[in-house]
């Protein structure tokens, strides 16, 4: 049985891999639950409304941050928000669930400060900014502007690594899928 009221942080420069981990851990653990984002970003490519993401628009996200309706926020990259809902994290704890999050570095040291030992923060390392930068650019999913945007972000956040409770190293897949569910089984033990 998992004690009430835990959470565990997935952070990482985009395209290292992290949402394959947490979508991995999702199907091993039941007594984790996903932390649904809002964002103002538009869906990709099979993504959708109340599974991936809240898609919202930025009229709809300012008002949500005046009502201080967000653990915390972002605006990941110029002019696109992102943040945690507060009433999320009460869903998922009232359904007796530990909270998984896939979140951007920032945002992720951020609750680690909030929630303290309540939190697991891992940072996932990809094997260099070279390999980074080739899947985010296999992806093909941004433009050219948006893909720049995001290599420059993932080189900031490579640095933010010693910060975090552990760094799971992903340089082979299955490898770091493995040792995430070591880390996060033996977190729900506690
Ligand atoms: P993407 O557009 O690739 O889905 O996400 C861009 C970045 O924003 C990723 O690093 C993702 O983890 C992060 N992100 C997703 N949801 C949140 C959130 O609620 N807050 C913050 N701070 N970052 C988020």
């Amino acid at each position: 049985m998992t004690k009430p009221g835990k959470l565990i942080i997935f952070s990482a420069p985009s395209g290292a891999g992290k949402t394959t981990i947490v979508r991995h851990l999702l199907e091993k653990f039941p007594e984790m639950e996903f932390s649904i984002s809002a964002t103002t970003r538009q869906p990709r490519g099979e993504e959708m409304n109340g599974k991936d993401y809240y898609f919202i628009s930025k009229e709809e996200f300012l008002h949500l941050i005046a009502k201080k309706q967000f653990v915390e926020f972002e605006e990941v990259y110029s002019g696109t928000f992102y943040g945690t809902l507060r009433t999320e994290i009460e869903r998922i704890w009232q359904n007796g669930k530990a909270v998984i999050f896939d979140i951007d570095v920032e945002g992720g040291l951020h609750l680690k400060r909030k929630y303290e030992a309540q939190a697991l923060a891992i940072f996932v390392q990809p094997p260099s900014l070279e390999v980074l930068i080739e899947r985010l650019k296999g992806r093909g999913t941004d433009s050219e502007e948006k893909l720049n945007e995001r290599f420059i972000k993932a080189e900031k956040e490579l640095n933010y690594a010693p910060q975090f409770d552990m760094i799971l190293k992903n340089y082979d897949l299955e490898t770091a899928c493995l040792e995430a569910e070591v880390l996060v089984s033996n977190f729900l033990k506690e």
